[in-house]
């Protein structure tokens, strides 16, 4: 498929990454007269979707020369949110009906999202961009003036080249580096210890007591997935009640976060309750990691805060040339990767113009120090969610809000390329879906009206024959 004839300028662009982010990025960039070269090590698209039964030789991921495994998906994981609002604006994540392979529930299982993710590569021929099984090793400015970049990768035979682009846009994806918890003795502590990454099924902690650290997502899912097979599973969470039991899991105990590990194998939380356990699994979340990245400390981790960086996206000393798709969480993902994309693609074009280096670098400074005003600590920097729901934030004030609030992010940035704003009926599924926890969520009735108001939507995408819901 050869790029549309325009008078903008077309660039050569590398992406980094054939995820959900990558492939979409892909996309927007030759939509936009862009030549793309997309870099991804594994065999084929969908990223984190693509499961593997394969986990890290080091159950921690903490040995640096590890071989690394990229996804984090167990085997019963279901997607935490609706499908509807899941999918891309232009290709919507709708049922195959017909297919006996595909999984048709709202809340499908994960090869339901790693079909939908091959369907988008094939239909914009995606495919063809990309060097499969080809691992980034280093990107770093071509020469101090030119503004291009380097970019040096080795294959699966072990051969090695490099390529110089006009811009790099990163999207490697960052649930693959595990984060732990500080917990006081655990280097003493004899049991076993997994990080969620490296998690996949329930059968290694069969009748044993286990203890899993964080309730979020991965950790209300995994322990209930190990109760199921396990003697007793003790969540540990910050918002944990003393000792509270699960309405629906008899064997599953909550608590208070850990106060102390100890040599002869118990666990003492904060509550003062102490469990002698098998086993520890840490689902404790991740860290942003760029190993390949070398950018003269203009980019940096600190606290997982990655920085400095306008809205998340540009490197104001490097822009346009070095961007990051996909980096703010707690947000509805794929529909953020597409804006974020399109931003990035019309920026390098010359459609949109920046601020300044300057004016973007005094954005970011006043949004740090907003932050920290509010003792919002830097690892949560790029976390877009609305303060009602998740507890720290709850003190913000309604103007203080927009800090945070993914609506209002997203459409900042579509506004900035003239892309359509979110659609009011995903915003509103997003909405109330996030506030679901309970044991059966997943099969929960949804309002008809909000369903009907997002295939009436599809309808504009797709042929009326293969929408069914
Ligand atoms: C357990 C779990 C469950 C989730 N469930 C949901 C859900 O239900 N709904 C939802 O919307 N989101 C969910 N997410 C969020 C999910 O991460 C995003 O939806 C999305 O798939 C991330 O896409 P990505 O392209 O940013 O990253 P990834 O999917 O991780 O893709 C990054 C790609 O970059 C490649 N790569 C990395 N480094 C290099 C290199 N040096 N050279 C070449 N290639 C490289 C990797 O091989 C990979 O293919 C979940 C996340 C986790 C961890």
């Amino acid at each position: 498929m050869s790029p549309p004839h325009n008078s903008l300028n077309s660039r050569h662009v590398a992406v980094i990454g054939a995820g959900a982010a990558g492939l979409v990025a892909a996309r927007e960039l030759r939509r936009e007269g862009h030549t793309v070269t997309a870099f991804e090590r594994q065999k084929q698209v969908g990223g984190l979707w693509v499961y593997t039964p394969s986990v890290e030789r080091d159950l921690l991921s903490l040995e640096p020369d590890r071989t690394i495994v990229h996804s984090s998906i167990y085997e019963s994981l279901r997607t935490n949110l609706p499908r509807e609002c899941m999918g891309y604006r232009d290709f919507p994540f709708v049922t195959r009906p017909g297919d006996e392979s595909r999984d048709p529930r709202r809340y499908p299982n994960h090869s339901e999202v790693m079909m939908y993710l091959q369907d988008f590569a094939n239909e914009f021929e995606i495919e063809e961009m990309i060097l499969f099984e080809t691992e980034v090793l280093r990107v770093e400015p071509a020469a101090v003036d030119n503004r291009k970049w380097r970019v040096q990768f080795r294959n699966s035979r072990g051969v090695s080249g490099e390529d110089i682009f006009d811009a790099v846009v990163v999207c490697n994806g960052h649930f693959t580096e595990p984060r732990l918890a500080h917990i006081p003795g655990i280097d003493l502590w004899p049991g076993k210890q997994i990080h969620s990454h490296n998690y996949r099924v329930p059968d290694p902690f069969k009748d044993q007591v286990v203890i899993v650290i964080g309730n979020q997502s991965s950790g209300r899912d995994i322990s209930k997935d190990i109760a199921t097979l396990a003697k007793e599973v003790h969540i540990a969470s910050k918002s944990g009640a003393n000792g509270k039991k699960s309405s629906r899991y008899s064997n599953l105990h909550i608590h208070p976060t850990i106060e102390r590990a100890k040599e002869d194998g118990s666990v003492v939380f904060q509550d003062g309750i102490v469990v002698y356990a098998d086993a520890i699994v840490h689902c404790t979340g991740y860290k942003y990691c760029f190993p390949f990245l070398e950018t003269n400390g203009h980019v940096t981790v600190q606290d997982n805060r990655v920085g400095p960086l306008y809205k998340h996206v540009f490197p104001p000393g490097l822009a346009p040339g070095l961007s990051f798709i996909g980096l703010p969480t707690m947000a509805l993902q794929f529909i953020m990767f597409e804006i974020q994309s399109k931003w990035v693609a019309s920026v390098l074009s010359g459609r949109v113009k920046l601020p300044s280096e300057e004016k973007m670098m005094e954005d970011v400074m006043a949004f740090y120090e907003k932050l920290e005003s509010l003792d919002i600590p830097k690892r949560f920097t790029h976390f877009l969610t609305d303060p009602h729901w998740t507890p720290m934030f709850q003190n913000l004030k309604p103007h203080e809000a927009v800090l945070i609030s993914q609506s209002d992010y997203f459409n900042w940035v579509a506004e900035q390329c003239g892309c359509p704003s979110i659609e009011h009926w995903r915003e509103k599924q997003y909405n109330i879906a996030i506030k679901k926890t309970g044991d059966t969520y997943r099969d929960d009735q949804w309002d008809d009206q909000l369903i009907e108001e997002a295939y009436r939507d599809f309808a504009k995408f797709i042929k009326p024959t293969t929408i069914a819901f």
